[in-house]
């Protein structure tokens, strides 16, 4: 069989990538090989980023080193067992990739995952030396976020945390039974302990950081991880769980939420479809609920629907909060002339700079509600909930109606839609 271009490697390498999606790449600090000799440079802010055919937000350059892999998740097109076209690049090659794709301005960054190939450690060594032959060789100054594999030396996992701004460790599933029963060589006790090694890590480098600075830095953007929803049964209320576990326990800055797609020659196993997206969007708002609205798993899954077989789901139809302020009618209507920040953070609409908006105008005078309109953009939906000094929603919140009144009208699909 002949051998395969660089570009027919590309192709079934980003292919093989998309499938992940841990690689938001917010959380940089701010490098810049100005003066070094070097190039690239980062912003503090998101870089690398492009969508995939149905809307997810992917990095640019996110590659796997090689889709060959001797593990056998059930769930994963690159398992031993997929009957996949199989490509790898060398480090090198990578590093070729990386720097020409820079220099055309095609990248800012790169996101390299791996299958898993001779033995964990063979593999990490590898990836970890693609994120050597950028920063030293090259004084590469663009973002790198390296997938670790938690099964390798400890030390390996040091080093990509020298060289990378973001690290992530996937945790795959949300529960300890459904990984040992779909990624059998995986499991989630050593997951976490890996993830809670790189976490103390993390934030050891901060505190030398903060009294020196001259420091090391050890992945400034933090780490992350990735679950895959609907390959198995857990509930949203399992997820949430899960996720709350990893933000708590072990430091994780970002759980990524991705919808099960169905894969050629799928196990038994597996559904036979892929679980709504909207599912997914969903999570992503309780996950937000969770780290910056003060929600405990508990209070969002209030507002939740229990399925046929009794497993509890966040309302597709309605976004988690206001879900649960539907349920929670006796904290409302909330003053938003009164009410501390922690109580405005729970009207359905109102947001973190909305309510940091609200708190610094009212120093100044009472608010109206053509004040909130011109500090808040979602004004119609918090109506049944807030008073102001001349708006009070009356009996609006009694309302047995409510719910059908604010949920999204179903739309009609078009016969001659494209
Ligand atoms: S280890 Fe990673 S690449 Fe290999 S089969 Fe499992 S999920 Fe896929």
């Amino acid at each position: 069989m002949p051998a395969l271009t660089r570009a027919e490697k590309l192709e079934i390498l980003a292919d093989a990538a998309k499938y992940d999606a841990s690689c938001a790449s917010s959380g940089s600090i701010k490098r810049s090989s100005l003066g070094t000799g070097g190039i690239g440079s980062t912003t503090g802010m998101g870089i690398c980023h492009s969508y995939a055919p149905d809307g997810r937000c992917i990095s640019l350059l996110k590659i796997l080193m090689t889709n060959y892999c001797m593990f056998d998740c059930l769930y994963c097109i690159n398992r031993l067992s997929s009957n996949v076209r199989r490509a790898a690049f060398t480090p090198q090659q990578i590093v070729d990739l990386t720097l020409d794709f820079y220099k055309r301005n095609y990248i800012e960054g790169l996101f390299l995952s791996s299958g898993i190939i001779r033995s964990p450690d063979y593999t990490m060594e590898r990836i970890v030396e693609v994120a050597r032959l950028l920063r030293e060789e090259h004084k590469f100054g663009g973002y790198i976020h390296l997938k670790t594999i938690p099964e390798a030396d400890p030390d390996l996992l040091t080093n990509a945390g020298k060289y990378a701004d973001r690290l992530s460790i996937n945790i795959e599933l949300p529960s300890d039974e459904s990984i040992t029963r779909l990624a059998p060589e995986k499991s989630g006790p050593h997951i976490r302990k890996t993830m809670g090694t790189l976490g103390q890590r993390i934030s050891d480098a901060k505190a030398e950081r903060k009294s020196s600075r001259k420091a090391p830095l050890f992945a400034p953007g933090g780490h992350s991880t990735q679950m895959i929803i609907g390959a198995d049964e857990s509930d949203d209320a399992r997820v949430l769980t899960t996720s709350t576990r990893l933000y708590k326990g072990v430091g994780l800055k970002r759980v990524y939420y991705s919808a099960f797609s169905p894969i050629p020659d799928p196990s038994a196993q597996l559904p036979p479809v892929a679980p709504p997206l909207v599912r997914e969007h969903r999570l992503y708002q309780a996950d937000w609920l969770l780290r910056f609205y003060g929600f405990g798993v508990d209070e969002i899954m209030t507002g939740a629907k229990r399925d046929a077989a009794g497993k509890r789901h966040l309302d597709l139809a309605i976004d988690p909060k206001l879900a649960w302020a539907l349920q929670n009618r006796e904290h409302f209507p909330v003053d938003l002339n009164r009410a501390d920040k922690s109580i405005l953070l729970r009207v359905p609409g109102l947001g973190v700079n909305g309510a940091l908006a609200i708190i610094k105008a009212r120093r100044f005078g009472t608010l109206r509600l053509a004040d909130i309109e011109t500090l808040c953009r979602n004004v119609s939906k918090m109506l049944p909930f807030i008073i102001t000094r001349d708006w009070t929603p009356g009996p609006r919140l009694d309302d047995a109606n409510l719910y059908a009144k604010l949920a999204p009208k179903p739309k009609q699909l078009e016969l001659f839609a494209t």
